[in-house]
């Protein structure tokens, strides 16, 4: 069984020149903002600092790379994307930012994808899920916050983010970031694509 045993900041990167150099195996972790990535992250690594150096003022709207288990392999976390805390929509320059990661990043092997498992995947979702085939990086859809439905809702509900984005059912994974169901899923993904 695949496990995240330690996790370390390695830097936030602006544009290409920061990443273009990257060797090791790349995973990225993608959302709308308040999707609940920076919980994805503490839960996946079991590690609060993380998410919490993604979250620093300055840091927000860079990729921000971390070597985990001692370089097996760099887990980017990409900017949240949607509505700032201003109210303004700055989707527009975050997904400049993503869709160059997305063709440059010459390591990037998967991308893991969040969605709210309650909602109808919105217009930016589908854009960046269009990106993602357009340059051919495969891809898990982690929809979060699963603890939000009662047992009876979870199945047709993921046939709907199915539908919504037209995607597989099984390239979904229902997780929830409070009770980490769903968790061991991700981890076996994430060693099957390590060992591709
Ligand atoms: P981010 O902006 O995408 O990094 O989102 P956060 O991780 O800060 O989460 C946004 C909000 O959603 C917070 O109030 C979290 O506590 C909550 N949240 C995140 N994941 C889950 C989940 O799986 N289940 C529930 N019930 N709440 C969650």
């Amino acid at each position: 069984m695949f496990q995240i045993k330690n996790s370390e900041f390695i830097r936030s990167a602006a544009s290409q020149k920061d990443y273009i150099d990257v060797t090791l195996p790349v995973i990225a972790v993608a959302g709308k903002s308040n999707v609940g990535k920076s919980s994805f992250i503490n839960m996946i690594t079991g590690s609060g600092k993380l998410a919490r150096v993604s979250k620093e003022a300055g840091r927000t709207r860079l990729i921000n790379l971390f070597s985990i288990n001692n370089g097996e392999f760099i887990l980017a976390d990409l900017p949240g994307w949607g509505y700032s805390a201003a109210g303004k929509d700055t989707t527009a320059a975050f997904s400049g930012n993503i869709e160059e990661f997305f063709k440059k990043a010459p390591t990037l092997k998967h991308v893991i994808m969040l969605v709210d498992i309650r909602h109808e995947p919105q217009d930016s979702d589908k854009k960046m899920l269009a990106f993602m085939h357009y340059y051919q990086i495969p891809f898990t859809v982690a929809a979060v916050k699963s603890d939000k439905l009662s047992g009876a809702k979870l199945g047709p509900q993921i046939d709907a983010v199915a539908r919504g984005l037209m995607i597989g059912r099984d390239n979904i994974i229902p997780v929830s970031n409070l009770t980490k169901a769903g968790k061991d899923l991700i981890l076996k993904r994430i060693g099957e694509v390590l060992q591709e």
